[in-house]
């Protein structure tokens, strides 16, 4: 049994999904932040995710190597994933029952600005921390 069930706004996207660790990440990324109308506060899945859609959801290449999911008749940012599989990151949004997935991790910690900050003490990482670890040798 998958430990998290969400939906879009619509209903027409439905996710199953088991995070990798009991954690809420979030990224400051000027993309995310564009893309999600905030800080993206994601749930790292790995690739244990069922996506179930009754009509169709979009995808957009946000960059060489990634990719967002979203509902094309709501318009809800639904994931960052790679390209090539294997990493999933869901929006912490779509689901009900997260409480006890205290927010862990801030990345891209130095493109965020300077008008707001989070209370929780995390884990950060920069953009350049985060690259790093993508393009690690077995993941090239
Ligand atoms: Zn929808
Ligand atoms: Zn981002």
């Amino acid at each position: 049994m998958p430990e998290l069930s969400g939906t879009c706004l619509c209903g027409d996207v439905t996710v199953e999904a088991t995070p990798r660790i009991h954690e809420m990440g979030t990224c400051h990324c000027a993309v995310c932040r564009k893309w999600s109308a905030g800080p993206f506060m994601t749930f790292d899945c790995g690739d244990n995710v069922v996506v179930k859609v009754q009509n169709s959801f979009g995808v957009y290449k946000s960059s060489q190597w990634a990719e967002r999911v979203f509902c094309k008749i709501c318009g809800t940012s639904v994931a960052w994933r790679l390209q090539q599989g294997g990493e999933y990151h869901l929006s912490a949004q779509l689901f009900e029952e997260t409480a006890n997935y205290p927010l862990g991790l801030q990345v891209f910690i130095d493109e965020k600005p300077d008008n707001y900050n989070f209370a929780e003490k995390t884990k950060t990482m920069t953009g350049e921390e985060v690259f790093a670890m993508f393009s690690s040798p077995e993941e090239s």
